[in-house]
């Protein structure tokens, strides 16, 4: 019975001169996310966009769901300028949406219609209450409201609105490098990325055969869920027993993490310029573990000059758990594979490293040999969505 979806996308309409910029894009995620379904025709006005709906209303919002910059949508019925018309729509969307009261609530932009909104509420109320049973009208706290917008082209009739999820269109504020683990926190910092609007790149490091193949299908599955939000994404493998090897060898135990962790971003800050990426994503959390604390980040963050993104700064280890489920991560997140940084974590990782003594332990390394071997062997992966009924 709908004929169209309206979306409705509220923050980039905020944003001045970008505005056409933000729509566009809007439009390009929209139409990449419904690729594979019928080919349909969609339109902008005034701020909102209808898409033709061909009895897929499910599949076009559960597609949806996952484009940013997408505030809400409703399912609409779109018919001719008519009054009888438009009561028989609002009698079968009424029907559509559960409740005992209502209210119909029209708007008029085009002014040629002969009634006025006043009008149009009265007409319509008075059919639906006379062609539905038990239903009343209720003025103040309807559980539904009946919209009825007379339109030039014609008028919409709606009821429902479905949550979108929000944020900005991936694309419009950049290109970031997620430093993906096969973790938990990763992938949300990279979700909550793309939610702002930036397009990413993944940066996985390998450290075979110390972590298997199946550590690193494991993080090509997180990129699949994340690729249902942005589309096909580009990860980097980054080859990283050389490093850690040469790592164990030449430094002391407790600087492990914090020279392994420089390294990481030596490595991401070279990539991210191949990839034209202005920034770098983590997952990390203040005080989480003992490289992420705030003496630890400033030593590690040293090596680059690109800002470096913590999404999950301030979040605590339960609120990311609730994000992982609920943007399907998580089950893969915890199969037990192995991670390199786990596998090289000492007993007792130092805290608070001093910088001078990192920076004099850091000596004993082949630092740009070992740095120029692991960019000469990155392997790039182009990954699709996890399915394409999502
Ligand atoms: P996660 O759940 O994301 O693995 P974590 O709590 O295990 O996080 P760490 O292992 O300290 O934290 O890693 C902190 C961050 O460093 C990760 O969120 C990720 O951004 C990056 N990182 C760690 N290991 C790797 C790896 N093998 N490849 C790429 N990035 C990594
Ligand atoms: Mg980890």
């Amino acid at each position: 019975m709908y004929t169209s979806l309206l979306v409705r996308y509220g923050e980039i309409s905020l944003k001045g001169n970008n505005r056409p910029y933000f729509e566009d894009k809007l439009m390009d995620n929209i139409r990449r996310a419904l690729a594979g379904l019928t080919p349909r025709k969609m339109r902008k006005t005034f701020g909102r966009i209808f898409i033709d709906l061909h009895d897929d209303l499910q599949a076009v919002t559960a597609r949806l769901q996952r484009v940013f910059g997408i505030v809400s949508m409703s399912p609409v019925v779109a018919v001719p300028l008519e009054l009888e018309a438009i009561k028989k729509a609002a009698l079968a969307v009424l029907k559509d949406s559960p409740g005992t009261t209502f209210k119909v609530q029209a708007q008029r932009p085009n002014k040629r219609f002969p009634l006025t909104s006043p009008e149009i509420n009265r007409e319509v109320g008075a059919y639906l209450l006379t062609h539905s049973q038990g239903q009343q009208v209720d003025v103040h706290h309807p559980d539904r409201i009946i919209h009825v917008e007379i339109r030039d082209e014609g008028a919409y009739v709606y009821s429902r609105t479905i949550p979108g999820p929000g944020g900005l269109p991936v694309g419009v504020t950049g290109r970031g490098l997620l430093l993906i683990s096969g973790g938990i926190d990763s992938p949300v910092a990279g979700y909550m990325g793309m939610k702002r609007g930036l397009e990413l790149t993944g940066l996985h490091f390998h450290s075979f055969p110390f972590t298997s193949e199946r550590s690193k299908e494991k993080v090509i599955d997180l990129c699949r869920v994340l690729a249902t939000y942005c589309g096909p994404f580009r990860l980097v493998v980054a080859p990283f027993t050389s490093i850690q090897k040469a790592i164990r060898q030449h430094c002391p135990e407790e600087f492990y993490v914090t020279i392994m962790r420089r390294m990481m971003f030596r490595i991401a800050g070279a990539v991210a310029g191949k990839e034209n990426a202005l920034a770098l994503l983590t997952g990390e959390s203040l005080g989480q573990v003992a490289s992420q604390t705030l003496q630890s980040m400033a030593v590690i963050n040293r090596v680059v000059d690109l800002p470096v993104l913590r999404p999950l700064v301030a979040w605590d280890k339960s609120e990311i758990i609730e994000v992982a489920r609920r943007i399907g991560t998580y089950d893969i997140s915890i199969r037990p594979y192995e991670d390199c940084c786990t596998l090289f974590v000492p007993k007792h990782p130092a805290t608070k490293p001093p910088l001078a003594r990192v920076e004099a332990a850091e000596k004993n390394l082949a630092t740009e040999a070992l740095l120029a071997e692991c960019l000469e062997k990155l392997e790039t992966i182009v990954v699709e969505a996890e399915s394409a009924g999502i």
